[in-house]
């Protein structure tokens, strides 16, 4: 497949380009204004029958050749981090306070390379699907989306999607089948009980002592409930209780955050968090009020489209810059939401490790980050691969007319 390396490593300077413009102009959540114009106005002039505003900011390009029925989906997200950027690159953000440090611009850069090459050269026969999303960091872009009719209205026998990541050598793919990000939920517990005077605690109901007692019997579920294989976390981030040394305060306020990566663990996680608070609460006889607040889910790579995405990358990169089955991370993906309707697979590629520059080895989320633009000539290069081999038709997959 190195003439697909080769085609894509030819016009990865434009790409490279339009990534660079992407990374100065970072928006935010459902404010990927510029940046879905930018994509929109691409697509179109290559021939995609493109829809704006889906899901607030999103596009969807379509392209259907040949006589083939499947429908392949892939999806990039457009989205950037309210995150200062400290890196020194000549293209670095001129949006004050704004970022893109999680590479989304490369994602977009690398989906849009794809899409020249497929509409201008691509042999393949059905209808592909390039889905833009806004606001996948926290805002839950996918899921508007899918609630403004993604998928009813852009069918997919199967989605897959990318995301770099720093610490793996540049270029490296990663797959992993089953559970491979986090789900993150989130509580905010208020405690309520009877205020008075530090003096005279027996005329009260301290909220401030069975918050304590709370955050330390809320230690016990990932250690008593959760099977010791499974990873699960259970973090109370923030405790405000009271205000002065004589004052027993009338309420109490908790922020927690819960994360996991099975389905029945979550399940778990949730039952387990409430009991808790709400039994200790109550043995102090203190009132309890639980806000739970579902994040993303837990993404799940099916196997099939697991084993078919691997397949792709072996073919592109050989065996040797292939991770077949990678171990899960803790982070949180909104793509899970689309892989609970759709089967597909979720890949890493790396950003870069010690060996290569500090800004593609430095983490996601971290003002030194930048994304590596030798990525960009690999990673569309594996989608070019991936919707040729989807939408190969027993008949013969046809050129552009
Ligand atoms: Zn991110
Ligand atoms: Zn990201």
């Amino acid at each position: 497949m190195t003439y697909l390396l080769h085609a894509l490593a030819e016009r990865a300077g434009e790409f490279i380009r339009l990534r660079r413009d992407i990374h100065q102009h970072p928006e935010l959540a459902f404010e990927e204004h510029r940046t879905a114009a930018l994509v929109a106005d691409k697509l179109e002039a290559w021939g995609y029958a493109v829809e704006r505003g889906v899901g607030g900011t999103g596009v969807v390009g379509r392209l259907v050749r040949g006589t083939g029925t499947r429908k392949l989906g892939i999806r990039a997200d457009m989205d950037a981090l309210p995150i200062e950027e400290a890196n020194g690159r000549a293209w670095a953000s001129r949006s004050a306070g704004r970022m893109h440090a999680c590479g989304h611009d490369g994602h977009t850069a690398m989906l849009l390379a794809a899409a020249r090459h497929l509409a201008e050269d691509g042999r393949f026969s059905g209808t592909l699907n390039l889905v833009f999303q806004p606001a996948e960091e926290g805002a839950g872009g996918a899921l508007r989306m899918m609630e403004d009719g993604l998928f009813e209205r852009y069918p997919c026998d199967a989605i897959f999607a990318m995301h770099n990541m720093p610490g793996i050598a540049q270029g490296h793919m990663v797959m992993r089948e089953g559970a491979m990000m986090a789900s993150s939920d989130y509580a905010t517990v208020i405690l309520t009980g009877i205020g008075g005077h530090g003096a005279m605690p027996h005329k009260t109901a301290d909220p401030l002592v069975a918050a304590a007692a709370i955050v330390m019997a809320l230690q016990t579920i990932v250690a008593r409930n959760i099977d010791p294989l499974q990873p699960a976390v259970v973090t109370v981030g923030a405790l405000h209780a009271g205000q002065a040394n004589n004052v027993i305060p009338a309420s109490a306020r908790l922020e927690i955050s819960v994360r996991s990566v099975d389905r029945d663990v979550r399940a778990t996680l949730e039952q387990r968090v409430r009991a808790v608070i709400e039994l200790q609460a109550q043995s102090f006889g203190v009132h309890a009020d639980v806000q739970w607040r579902p994040g993303y889910s837990v993404l799940v790579n099916t196997p099939a489209e697991t084993a078919f995405a691997r397949e792709v990358a072996t073919e592109l990169l050989g065996p040797d810059r292939v991770t077949p089955q990678g171990p899960p991370l803790t982070g949180s993906e909104d793509f899970a939401f689309m892989l609970e309707r759709v089967p597909g697979s979720y890949v890493l590629i790396g950003n870069g490790n010690e060996a290569g520059d500090a800004a593609s080895a430095c983490m996601v989320h971290n003002p030194g980050y930048d994304f590596n633009d030798d990525n960009i000539a690999i990673g569309s290069a594996y989608w070019v691969l991936l919707a040729e081999r989807f939408l190969a038709d027993a008949a013969g997959a046809s050129r552009p007319q």
